[in-house]
C-alpha cells in the first residue's frame, strides 16, 4: 500500500520521512451541573436520560471522546503546525528581512 500525504497528497517513498498527526477531543465538562430552578436532582437525571435516549452508544461517547489520525509528509506537517485551525493571517506581514542566526 503506497502511503500518501493527507494534505497534499504526494506520495510518501518507502522508508521516507512522514509524520502521524493525532487529534483528540476530550469534553471539557467541568462537572458542574447547574440544574434549573426547584429541579431536584432526580429530575435532572431524567431530563438528560430523555435528552440521549435513542442516540446511538457510539454517538454519545463520541460526543465526549473522539480521536483522529492523518498522516503528513514534512512540509505539510510544518504548515498544519504554523497554522492547525487555518486561521486567516490579515494582521500578520511578513518580516521585511530575516536576521541572521
Ligand atoms: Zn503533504
Amino acid at each position: 500500500m503506497t502511503l500518501r500525504c493527507y494534505k497534499c497528497g504526494k506520495e510518501i517513498s518507502p522508508g521516507g520521512t512522514s509524520y502521524i498527526i493525532r487529534i483528540i477531543s476530550i469534553s471539557n465538562f467541568n462537572g458542574i451541573i447547574e440544574p434549573q430552578e426547584n429541579m431536584d436532582l432526580k429530575s435532572l437525571i431524567k431530563e438528560i436520560e430523555e435528552e440521549i435516549k435513542g442516540l446511538p452508544e457510539d454517538l454519545i461517547e463520541e460526543e465526549i471522546f473522539k480521536e483522529k489520525e492523518f498522516i503528513l509528509c514534512p512540509r505539510c506537517k510544518e504548515l498544519f503546525f504554523a497554522n492547525p485551525f487555518g486561521k486567516k493571517l490579515d494582521n500578520m506581514k511578513p518580516p521585511e528581512s530575516i536576521p541572521p542566526p
